[in-house]
């Protein structure tokens, strides 16, 4: 038996297993405890965030007021940081080789009929090309595991291949990364590539299922995977996204999970994730979803997702186009200030649209509107879509960003960047519908800006790009 340790860069002791049963029969009887539940509402008012055990609380909580309570909570925080601004970005499918027995993904080694496909770097160009024309600015790079077609060296050329593509006013302006757990040597290069934030999911963090679930190839090392992003930051990348697959495991343990790794990047490096991502498990080639039975439904969901923004005020959350509209839609208010749009899970799926027998998503697609149908709908709905990446530009990450995320002067630089990226979406890309709703929104979210200062540089910007100028940014 491991003790439970926080500060310890041991997997086991951090996710520590005990830790997690009694967090969980602590919520259990807690559920019904008013006058706890209400302290605990109390305390993350304050926007300072719950440990595990207390935001366990909350998610167990099944009393309707309270519910209601933590609901407008998280709305509330939601509007206080991040505002009515959705950051927009497309995954980008380099390769689906992979060495890796995961159950519930179709490019595991064994499935045999399954198209393999690695872009080669002229194709990598018409990929991004492709997203370039489509409005995309931010980019989720995502590659299956093997060292002999997916080495690092061939991560790192595709990252200075899409960093170098530059056709008409498109550039692809931020490159997170989501490959494999690596060495502090590789993050340090990929560090040095420029990325974003790297993105690992943990997937599940109770140890057996994750055996179980991994039987074979270099991810089975549960240790190795989760301490992956001790690693990363040790290699100098300070803005790492976690995540897990809801379904795989009782979403209850993964919850507690997901808050301890949280906690432990905090007290080890002084600085939390930069995004929680909440996937679902979804249908693929050879994956029934249904044949893993701790699948969530969208009211628990959206309870998981208010609590998460409770509980991490500062982190942000991210849902993929593995959620429908309609789901989307619901956990935009509650705490999701990132969504994919226009997504292709398929390798190459940008330039050319796959035929039906030469499938190579590693998932089904639930939401299939394209970035315009999507970037209109957000603005229906009340939103400013932003194609914001100006804060590790400005070399602004990991305590930097947390630090002035802390001082509140976060909201002059997202909203202005926000309208500024908008109105590049605009003039550049968008159907005229939606380009004459965009028009209208900007006019109105600038006197929204704090400063009158910057509200004047925002007005100067937007004619600057109206004159064909690109790439403002606070
Ligand atoms: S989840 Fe990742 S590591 Fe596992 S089989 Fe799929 S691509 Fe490979
Ligand atoms: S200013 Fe920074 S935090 Fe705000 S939207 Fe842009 S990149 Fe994100």
């Amino acid at each position: 038996m491991y003790p439970y340790n926080p500060h310890s860069q041991k997997a086991e002791e951090f996710i520590n297993h005990e830790e997690i049963l009694e967090t969980l029969a602590y919520a259990e009887e807690n559920k019904h405890n008013i006058p706890l539940i209400d302290s605990i509402i109390e305390k993350a008012k304050l926007r300072k965030g719950l440990s595990h055990r207390e935001a366990m609380v909350l998610l167990d909580c099944d009393i309707p007021e309270k519910n209601e309570e933590i609901y407008a909570l998280a709305k509330q925080i939601k509007q206080d940081f991040y505002g009515n601004r959705i950051v927009m970005f497309a995954p980008l499918y380099l390769s689906n080789y992979c060495v890796n027995g995961c159950v519930y993904c179709p490019y595991h080694a064994k499935n045999k009929h399954i198209r393999r496909k690695k872009l080669t770097q002229e194709e990598i160009v018409r990929e991004v090309t492709a997203l370039q024309d489509m409005g995309h600015k931010r980019l989720a790079l995502e590659t299956g595991e093997d060292p002999v077609n997916n080495p690092i060296e061939y991560v790192l050329e595709s990252i200075q291949t899409i960093y170098s593509i530059k056709h008409k006013n498109g550039a692809i302006r931020r490159v997170n990364v989501n490959i494999a757990a690596t060495t502090v040597e590789n993050y340090r290069k990929l560090k040095e590539a420029g990325i974003g934030t790297y993105i690992l999911f943990q997937e599940t963090y109770h140890k057996e299922s994750y055996e179980r679930l991994h039987p074979t190839g270099p991810k089975h090392d549960y240790a190795y995977h989760t301490e992956a992003m001790d690693r990363a930051m040790e290699g100098g990348i300070d803005d790492v996204g976690i995540g897990v697959l809801f379904g795989l495991e009782l979403y209850r343990y993964e919850f507690a999970g997901l808050l301890m790794h949280a906690e432990h990047l905090e007290s080890v490096f002084g600085v939390g994730p930069h995004t929680i991502s909440v996937p679902r498990i979804r249908h693929a080639d050879d994956i029934d979803p249904s044949a893993f039975d701790n699948g969530i439904d969208d009211d628990t969901f959206a309870k998981i997702v208010a609590c998460i923004r409770v509980a991490v005020p500062y982190t942000g959350m991210i849902v993929s186009t593995r959620e429908s509209q309609e789901s989307r839609e619901r956990v935009l208010s509650l705490g999701v200030s990132q969504i994919s749009g226009g997504s292709s899970t398929s390798v190459g799926g940008y330039y050319e649209k796959e035929a039906e027998e030469d499938n190579s998503a590693q998932f089904d697609v639930s939401d299939n509107r394209t970035l315009d149908e999507i970037v209109k709908w957000l603005m229906d709905l009340g939103y400013v879509p932003s194609f914001c990446t100006a804060c590790y530009r400005e070399g602004r990450t990991g305590d930097r960003f947390m630090s002035l995320c802390k001082s509140g002067q976060i909201q002059n630089c997202c909203l202005p960047n926000a309208l500024m990226t908008l109105k590049e979406y605009l003039i550049d890309y968008a159907a005229p519908k939606t380009k004459e709703i965009g028009e209208k929104l900007i006019l109105e979210e600038i006197k929204s800006i704090p400063k009158e200062k910057i509200q004047e540089i925002v007005r100067k910007n937007l004619v600057e790009i109206e004159k064909g100028n690109r790439d403002f940014r606070f």
